[in-house]
């Protein structure tokens, strides 16, 4: 990753990104299993933590009566968030059909629902999101939550994704996500043996093809989480190279944190030390009930919001 500048070259057209299919196939083959079944799940204190995560994010960031843009939406597991938070309306997109339609469901059956909300099918790294939502409407806030290394495939799906967050956000609009922290697994991997490429604790693993050469676009890794991903391709985020790249469609970098850091930073304020407690990620004593493993695996992600110039 020691590559510094990059060419700022203008996006020409998506015909050429291929779509991103194996991902789609993935996600479209899990089926929902209900929040019951989710409860039994053997992460179900990393799925709470991460949720309360997006939580923050969105807590932090959204505000009353917004917009917002929701990017590889999944199966609508941010809807309560979204409703919490008391945005007018809700745009969600998603590759894998059958997210859609779960999170098309879910929302028309949500109790309470205070918002509005489309949904649609889309690869939003290599098509144009005014394809779908007319130009004209602009989003207080655009979300990427565990989504966007997926685009770090190649530099032409990273660009084709931040061109969509930018001409669809407002000025002084903002985009905040998750994306797993490509130091932190690097360092892992040159933390092993050199021949070895694969690490893992009882509930993830990762495995490199190759450590070699670390290109700053398609270096490729297979993830499993226990519960939740089957060995999915993932791509390294290598974070201040995003960082310029957002910078050069006018996004300006105002938050970024790894996961246990911004835990530590808004654990205490009432609001989200209540959440940490009606979200079970922490019992009636204030201890977290994580497992030692879950723990390291939160430990990969960062948290971040960018704010469009
Ligand atoms: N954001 C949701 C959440 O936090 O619960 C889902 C996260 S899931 C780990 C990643 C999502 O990214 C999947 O729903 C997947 O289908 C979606 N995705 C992957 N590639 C995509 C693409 N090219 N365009 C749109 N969505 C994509």
């Amino acid at each position: 990753h020691e590559r510094d500048a990059i060419p700022n070259k203008s996006l020409k057209s998506s015909k050429y990104a291929t779509p991103s299919r194996s991902v789609a196939d993935h996600y479209n083959s899990k089926v929902d299993v209900g929040v019951e079944r989710r409860r039994e799940s053997t992460i179900i204190f990393l799925r709470s933590f991460n949720n309360w995560i997006k939580s923050v994010l969105i807590g932090k960031y959204v505000t009353r009566d917004g917009y917002a843009l929701d990017m590889g939406c999944g199966k609508g597991g941010d809807l309560l968030k979204w409703n919490k938070a008391n945005i007018k309306s809700l745009v969600g997109l998603d590759i894998a059909e059958v997210s859609i339609e779960d999170a098309r469901k879910r929302w028309s059956e949500m109790k309470g629902r205070r918002f509005d909300a489309e949904f649609h099918v889309l690869d939003c790294f290599t098509s144009n999101i005014s394809s779908i939502i007319p130009s004209s409407t602009k989003f207080d806030i655009a979300s990427m939550q565990f989504c966007l290394h997926y685009s770090f495939e190649t530099e032409e799906k990273a660009r084709i994704t931040l061109n969509n967050v930018t001409t669809n956000l407002r000025s002084g609009g903002i985009f905040i996500g998750t994306v797993p922290d490509a130091n932190w697994i690097v360092k892992k991997l040159k933390s092993l043996p050199k021949e070895q490429l694969k690490f893992e604790n009882s509930i993830y693993s990762i495995r490199f093809e190759q450590r070699d050469n670390f290109p700053l676009f398609g270096h490729k890794y297979w993830f499993y989480l226990k519960d939740a991903i089957n060995d999915c391709p993932e791509y390294l985020v290598h974070f201040p190279t995003f960082q310029k790249l957002a910078q050069q469609y006018g996004l300006e970098l105002i938050y970024k944190k790894r996961f246990h850091d911004l835990y530590n930073e808004f654990k205490e304020e009432t609001h989200y030390r209540e959440l940490l407690y009606s979200m079970r990620v922490i019992d009636k004593r204030g201890e977290d009930e994580m497992s030692d493993d879950e723990w390291e695996a939160t430990g990969m992600y960062i948290g971040f919001a960018f704010r469009k110039k």
